[in-house]
C-alpha cells in the first residue's frame, strides 16, 4: 500500500511539471490502468506515463513521460541488425526488430544466425554503433537507467539485455521472441544506432553476484555484432 501511494506522489510530481496548464479535472482523472497511465482532455496532446520497467504486474517508483514530441508517427516502426564476425569466424545474422505501438509497445525481435558454437551465448544491445573497431569499442550493455545487470523479465535489468540464444550442433539458430523494454523511437529506450552482440559465452544473468556478474552477466567478448538500423 505504501508503494501505492508514493508512486502517485511521483506521478503528481511528474504531471505538474510537464503540463503547466493543466485544468484541475484532467489531473483528476488520472487512473491506474496496469502500468500505463493515460489522461484524456488535453485536446490534441494526450500525455503518457508509464511506470518502468515496463513489465505486467510489477510496480516501479521510476516514470516516463511521453508528450510531444513521441506522439507523432505512432505507426509500426521496424529496424535491422546485419551481424558482421568478429575476426573470420564465419557467423552472419540478420536480426529484424518490429515494435507495432511505439513509443510504449513490446517489440518482436526475429531472425537466424549461422556460424555459431554450439550452445548458449549472451544477446545483448550495446551502449554504441561505432563498428569502426569491430565489435571491440562498442561500449557496455545499453544502460540508460543505471541499473544492474539482469535476465530480460527481471524488473532491474540493463535495457539492452536480452538473454541468451542457444545454437544447435549446426551452428544455427532462429531467433524470436518479444522484449517487453526496449524501443524504436528515440525515446531513453531508444535502441535503433546501437549494436547487437552475440557473446562468446553464456550469459548466466546476473545471479551470482560477481562484479562480472552483475555488468555482464560473465559472457565474455562478442563473437558477432550488427548496428540495429531503420528499415522503414
Ligand atoms: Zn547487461
Amino acid at each position: 500500500m505504501n508503494i501505492v501511494v508514493q508512486s502517485e506522489v511521483v506521478i503528481f510530481k511528474l504531471l505538474v511539471f510537464v503540463i503547466t496548464q493543466t485544468e484541475n479535472a484532467a489531473l483528476q482523472s488520472v487512473g491506474i490502468k496496469n502500468s500505463l497511465y493515460e489522461i484524456p482532455g488535453l485536446g490534441n496532446q494526450p500525455v503518457m506515463i508509464k511506470a518502468i520497467p515496463g513489465i505486467e504486474n510489477y510496480q516501479s517508483d521510476i516514470f516516463e513521460v511521453y508528450a510531444e514530441p513521441y506522439l507523432q508517427n505512432l505507426y509500426t516502426k521496424a529496424a535491422i541488425a546485419i551481424l558482421q564476425a568478429e575476426a573470420e569466424n564465419g557467423i552472419t545474422g540478420e536480426i529484424m526488430f518490429i515494435q507495432r505501438d511505439p513509443p510504449l509497445g513490446p517489440t518482436l525481435i526475429t531472425g537466424n544466425i549461422t556460424g555459431l558454437p554450439a550452445g548458449k551465448h549472451g544477446f545483448h544491445i550495446h551502449q554504441s554503433g561505432d563498428l569502426r573497431q569491430g565489435c571491440e569499442k562498442i561500449g557496455g550493455h545499453f544502460n540508460p537507467y543505471l541499473l544492474r545487470h539482469g535476465a530480460p523479465f527481471d524488473p532491474i535489468r540493463h535495457v539492452g539485455d536480452l538473454g541468451n540464444i542457444e545454437a544447435g550442433e549446426d551452428g544455427k539458430v532462429e531467433i524470436r521472441f518479444v522484449d517487453p523494454l526496449i524501443s524504436l523511437t528515440g525515446g531513453p529506450r531508444g535502441v535503433v544506432g546501437r549494436s547487437l552482440v552475440v557473446a562468446t559465452n553464456e550469459d548466466n544473468l546476473g545471479v551470482d553476484g560477481t562484479a562480472d556478474s552483475l555488468l555482464n552477466g560473465q559472457s565474455g567478448k562478442p563473437l558477432a555484432c550488427g548496428v540495429i538500423a531503420y528499415i522503414r
